[in-house]
């Protein structure tokens, strides 16, 4: 590649993934049915980092996934993602939910293959694209399993396998590890580290998960009880690969703040 092609594509890929969320607010029906499920939230994702939400339950941390989706319109205020207002779903934004969300009719390879059409790629290129996104999650050899023949962890490896084989600038991941035990856990979070840093999207991830927050992002938000809004940001800066086992004094503090945060009043 020539110097001058490398100096003309690393702007581009430097832009690529950045969101702003500019007081949006949420509201669902009207009069007696009338539900904020989002006060205003004034926030930015910078291309390529990895932020986390964590906040209890019913505050709206789905909501405001949906709308940076696409799938759901503020009621108020303006998202946009690299400059362009979000007016519904984008292929280049990729969603992981909890319930996994395969398609059970196609093997693990046939939903890698689904994501990848949009590519429009050569035949060759995208057979290699889709086994490849298979083997980086560890599962080469599983290529032909149906969902229902793989277990909850192997479910979102495929999950994570399809929705980064597509190449998406963004990757909003709704407690995408919220249904599976304590080890598969641990094992998904250095999968998805490892993963993210090779593809370098930006990640919205949300997570009642305290410990998982501060293992995996470079900023968490907490958010308040409902109608939910940003009631503290906290940057992290350590090293990764991060373990809750390891956690210093200052990870400590931050765990220990957050909890106290999320901690309902005293009734
Ligand atoms: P969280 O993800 O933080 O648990 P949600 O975003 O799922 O919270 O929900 C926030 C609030 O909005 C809740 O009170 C929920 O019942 C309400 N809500 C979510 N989606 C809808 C909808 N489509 N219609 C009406 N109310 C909704």
């Amino acid at each position: 590649m020539s110097a001058a092609s490398t100096i003309h594509l690393e702007p581009q890929a430097a832009v690529r993934g950045r969101v702003a969320i500019r007081n949006v607010e949420i509201v669902f029906g009207s009069g007696k049915h009338r539900t904020q499920a989002l006060a205003p939230v004034t926030i930015d994702l910078e291309p390529g980092t990895f932020t986390a939400l964590i906040g209890p339950s019913g505050c709206g941390k789905s909501t405001l996934m949906n709308a940076i989706a696409g799938f759901v319109f503020p009621s108020q205020g303006r998202i946009s993602i690299d400059g362009i207002d979000v007016k519904g779903p984008d292929p280049e934004v990729g969603v992981i939910f909890q319930q996994y969300a395969l398609f059970p009719w196609f093997t693990a390879l046939g939903n890698v293959k689904f994501a990848l059409k949009r590519l429009g790629l050569d035949r060759e290129e995208f057979e290699r694209r889709a086994h490849e996104a298979l083997a980086e999650v560890g599962l080469a050899g599983q290529e032909m399993k149906y969902p229902g023949q793989l277990s909850g962890g192997m479910k979102q490896r495929v999950a994570i396998a399809r929705t980064f084989s597509g190449a998406p600038k963004v990757m909003l991941m709704d407690e995408p590890f919220g249904a599976l035990d304590a080890q598969t856990r641990i094992s998904m979070h250095s999968l998805l580290m490892r993963i993210w840093q090779a593809h370098r999207a930006t990640v919205l991830f949300i997570t009642h998960d305290v410990d998982e927050a501060l293992v995996l992002a470079d900023r968490v938000h907490v958010m308040s009880r409902a109608p939910g809004r940003i009631i503290k940001t906290f940057d992290i800066a350590h090293q990764r690969p991060r373990s809750a086992a390891d956690f210093d004094m200052e990870q400590m503090r931050m765990r220990g703040e957050i909890h106290r945060l999320l901690r309902p009043p005293e009734e």
